[in-house]
């Protein structure tokens, strides 16, 4: 039987161990360029060129590169593109699915999870000015009323109501940040058009819709999948529903927030501050708008779900399940995973109980 290959676009394992678990079930693997992941520029070419006669696509998070149809299609054997991590918005899915390719990612609790302690983090260093008061200690000064915070629950004690924290996009993600939030007695509202009542009764969240959400809220926290529709989700229209003390969390993907307008918003002091993990390019680029606005934002490297023992930088959650769905694949089976499920059907007309690894 010929060896299948396996097309490793981005790799995220140092280690090399699934690397070796691939080469030990009978594949052969060629490793695309580190710089591929952070670039300005086309690759697609080169891609293509890489990937032809691939039976897998693997890999982490490629946003400045992503996997298109035209590298797709430079396989006729492709069965699956399967990616480490959550976010698939740098795969061309629609036309996956129209080729009959399987796409699978690891929504790992280590990854998810790790996100909603992040924005958490993130919501916190921004209500208590963590940055600010640390900045004025090590300068010299000590107590200053411009350093106080924001008390976030209600108080049983003298009335004080809480906060409220907006949730958009009651997923995985959204919803752990709910739970565990939800001690704290803070008030919660939250707006995805696509689940149920039952989700947003489950974790006590008050269902609003978005305009509501916006102007009620004094922390929006963003955790939607990035799609046509969620694109620009917020910009100068929705900036200006929310009040100029609310702060704006984003965790989710860039292009979910107009950057140039919320740099805007923040600059006019129609908001009071942003933390962002996520941008429209990434690295930010030197240029951006978002830079230079001093302690109003908080600017994050695509790091939030990052953490020791976390699902990447070894033979992680992520990176083995991620593998595991391509030796799946390999060996005719549909894996588990798939994030374009209506593919499933051409798939297994396609390749279904059809080896191409001996193991
Ligand atoms: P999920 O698929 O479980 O949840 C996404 C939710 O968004 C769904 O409930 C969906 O109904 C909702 N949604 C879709 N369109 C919407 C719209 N127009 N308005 C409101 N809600 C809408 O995904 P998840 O695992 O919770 O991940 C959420 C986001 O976090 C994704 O964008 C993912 O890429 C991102 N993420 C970022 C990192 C990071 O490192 N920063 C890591 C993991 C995931």
């Amino acid at each position: 039987m010929a060896s299948a290959k396996v097309f490793i676009f981005a790799a995220a394992d140092a280690t090399g161990e699934s690397h070796r678990m691939l080469e030990r079930a009978g594949c052969d693997l060629l490793i695309g360029k580190a710089g591929w992941e952070t670039p300005r520029g086309d690759n697609e070419e080169e891609m293509r060129g890489m990937a032809q006669g691939a039976h897998a696509l693997i890999g982490t998070s490629i946003r400045s590169s992503p996997i298109t149809r035209r590298i797709m299609m430079s396989s006729p054997e492709l069965r699956v593109v399967s990616k480490y991590t959550i976010g698939v918005d740098d795969i061309d899915v629609d036309s996956a699915t129209e080729l009959g390719i399987l796409v699978t990612h690891a929504p790992t609790e280590s990854n998810w999870g790790a996100v909603a302690e992040g924005t958490i983090a993130m919501m916190l260093m921004l209500l208590k000015r963590l940055r600010q008061r640390d900045e004025q200690v090590k300068a010299g000064g000590w107590r200053d009323p411009a350093l106080t915070g924001t008390y976030l629950g209600s108080r049983a004690s003298d009335g004080y109501p809480g906060i409220t924290l907006g949730i958009i996009g009651m997923g995985r993600i959204g919803r752990r940040v709910s739970n565990l939030l939800r001690p704290w007695n803070l008030r919660i509202i939250g707006y995805d058009p696509y689940v149920g009542d039952d989700v947003f009764a489950a974790h006590n969240v008050t269902r609003v819709e978005l305009p509501a959400l916006l102007g009620t809220s004094d922390v929006v926290t963003l955790h939607v999948v990035l799609t046509p529709e969620t694109r620009n989700l917020i910009a100068a229209p929705q900036l200006a529903l929310m009040k100029p003390s609310a702060v704006l969390v984003n965790t989710s993907r860039g292009g979910v927030v107009d950057e140039d307008a919320l740099a805007a918003a923040l600059r006019a002091g129609k908001l009071d501050a942003a933390a962002l993990d996520v941008f429209a390019e990434e690295p930010l680029q030197p240029e951006s708008p978002l830079r230079g606005l001093g302690n109003r934002v908080v600017l994050s490297p695509h790091m939030v779900a990052a953490n020791a023992g976390g699902g990447l930088g070894g033979l992680g959650e992520g990176v083995r399940w991620a593998t595991e769905s391509v030796l799946a694949a390999l060996r005719g089976q549909v894996p588990d995973h798939v994030y374009n499920q209506e593919a499933i059907l051409q798939w297994q007309e396609r390749f279904l109980g059809r080896a191409v690894l001996s193991g």
